[in-house]
């Protein structure tokens, strides 16, 4: 295949890559242009805080990393090491005697039991989805939600729990608060008013992820990821341009086809009056959501949790019970910064004690601010985490912020701060940034949009860019989806 048949991919964030290396093992001449001086995009883990400690940047658990179809079929686990731990999260409460966690397990039972009154609500909410898993992971993440489930009873059992979580009657199920916490750290992570549709269906998914495959950690960082794929890239052919921000669509006239691991806007912008009137229209009416806003630590020893067992944990929700939760949530809609803001908070350190020097604790955290913040949120994020673990603040040796007006600068796709590259709506689930069957695909010959902008959203995952990359083989090649595994014999270039 000549070089003017080849494809060019703007963007090298997990989709971007696994776009590319979609096309490269189907023998499709690939070029990845990437405007920031390294690889990654969401992925990248450097020295955030301070020279010699490893953070990631931005994403640092990987729920999606060893369920669902592009890793699966890329043989992941075989290339990167993970930690998969027992418990998958924690949400610690304030109790009479000293705060107790409600704890996530990967084994449902233990989850249940541990929940008292409410662990039979918590079994049949989640159950019905660890049974039907396969069927749930592709109803939300197999492509576009405007397809026929293949199985139906699982999305089905998607549906029934995200009416409910998702509407006024939340509770009724639950008479304590561990529970419901529980559920609601996990649905938080979509940014947005609570209760509403759309968080209840990210809950549902990452809850059940949670209780099956775990919430993995991955040695060496978020990094790992992308690295395996660009290096299974470059093994097929594949070349990839740093410090290379595409601007013009004439940037790439050479290339047959295009993806686009950009946001809705980015493409808009880059793709100006060759893109359709309507789909210019589209794409500008894609909205982009509430922003994150980063706190790094660099700890002299173990996050002091009140309740231990949350240091079993990798990832600890921090908004205190779910009507706190729902409140600091609905601040941040309304464009305020709460008081007692939902925090996300990783601790890898634990789980990879190698990434890091002997004694040095990297812990990660974000919290939700207003689209564009420019706020320096430390005071608040280390208030909510001091008061679920007293004596936080004398274990702090450093500390960094990047608010969401930096995190715009890091990366063009998160504008304002919004890492999901377009507000977590159920109008934008459905309508991915446009409604179709096959998202991916613009009305432009050759022109495709690979990233969480289109469905299954945001995540680390590769879905986006692995269903891109498979309609441009099958629209633009005639070519069938290529073997992603490692002992797979390669495909030659047609
Ligand atoms: C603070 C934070 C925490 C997160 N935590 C998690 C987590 O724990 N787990 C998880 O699964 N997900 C997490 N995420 C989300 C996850 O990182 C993203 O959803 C994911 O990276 C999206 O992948 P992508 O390939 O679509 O885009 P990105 O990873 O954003 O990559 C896009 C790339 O395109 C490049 N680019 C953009 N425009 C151009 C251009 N014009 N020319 C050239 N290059 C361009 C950018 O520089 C960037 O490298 C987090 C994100 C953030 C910010």
């Amino acid at each position: 295949m000549s070089e003017g048949r080849g494809a060019a991919v703007v963007g090298s964030g997990p989709n971007g890559l696994a776009a590319a290396v979609t096309l490269a093992r189907a023998g499709v001449p690939v070029t990845v242009f990437e405007a920031a001086e390294t690889i990654g995009g969401g992925t990248r883990t450097e020295h955030v805080v301070q020279p010699g400690v490893l953070h990631d940047v931005c994403s640092a658990i990987h729920p999606m990393a060893l369920a669902t179809g592009f890793f699966r079929a890329f043989e992941l686990e075989r290339r990167v090491d993970f930690t998969v731990p027992e418990a998958s999260y924690a949400n610690p409460l304030d109790g009479a005697a000293g705060t107790r966690a409600a704890i996530a397990y990967r084994d449902l039972d233990r989850t249940v039991a541990e929940l008292g009154r409410d662990g039979s609500a918590y079994a049949r909410l989640y159950r019905p989805l660890l049974r039907r898993l396969e069927g749930v992971v592709d109803f939300a993440l197999g492509g576009s939600m405007l397809r026929w489930p293949r199985d139906p009873a699982a999305a089905l059992a998607v549906a029934l729990r995200t009416a409910e979580q998702g509407s006024p009657a939340w509770n009724l199920r639950f008479r304590e608060a561990a529970a419901p916490a529980l559920v609601a750290g996990a649905a938080a992570h979509s940014i947005g008013r609570m209760p509403n549709l759309a968080t209840a269906a990210v809950g549902s998914v990452l809850g059940a992820l949670g209780h099956a495959r775990g919430w993995p950690v991955p040695i060496g960082g978020s990094r790992s990821i992308t690295d395996a794929l660009a290096a299974d890239l470059l093994a097929h052919g594949g070349r990839i341009e740093t410090g290379h921000r595409i601007s013009r669509m004439g940037e790439l006239d050479g290339f047959r086809v295009k993806l686009f691991d950009t946001s809705a806007r980015g493409l808009l912008h880059i793709g100006g009056s060759m893109l359709p009137a309507g789909y210019r229209r589209a794409l500008g009416r894609f909205r982009f959501g509430d922003g994150a806003s980063k706190v790094d630590f660099v700890l002299d020893g173990p996050v002091p949790w009140s309740d231990p067992r949350v240091a079993a944990a990798p990832t600890v929700h921090l908004g205190g019970t779910r009507a706190e939760t729902a409140a600091a949530e609905r601040e941040v809609a309304r464009g305020r910064h709460p008081e007692r803001p939902y925090v996300l908070l990783a601790q890898p350190s634990e789980f990879d004690p190698a990434r890091n020097p002997a004694g040095v604790n990297a812990v990660w955290s974000y919290t939700h601010v207003p689209h564009g913040s420019d706020r320096d949120v430390a005071a608040a994020v280390m208030t909510q985490i001091e008061r679920f673990a007293p004596g936080f603040r004398d274990r702090v040796i450093a500390h960094r912020v990047t608010t969401a007006a930096e995190l715009s600068g890091y990366n063009a796709n998160y504008v304002g701060g919004d890492f999901s590259a377009g507000a977590i709506t159920m109008r934008q689930l459905l309508a991915r940034p446009v409604a179709s069957r096959e998202p991916w695909r613009t009305p432009v010959e050759g022109l495709y949009l690979c990233s969480a902008a289109t469905p299954p959203g945001p995540g680390v995952h590769g879905l986006s860019g692995w269903y891109a990359a498979r309609a441009a083989l099958r629209h633009e090649y005639g070519l069938p989806d290529p073997e992603l595994g490692i002992a797979k014999p390669q495909n030659v270039a047609g």
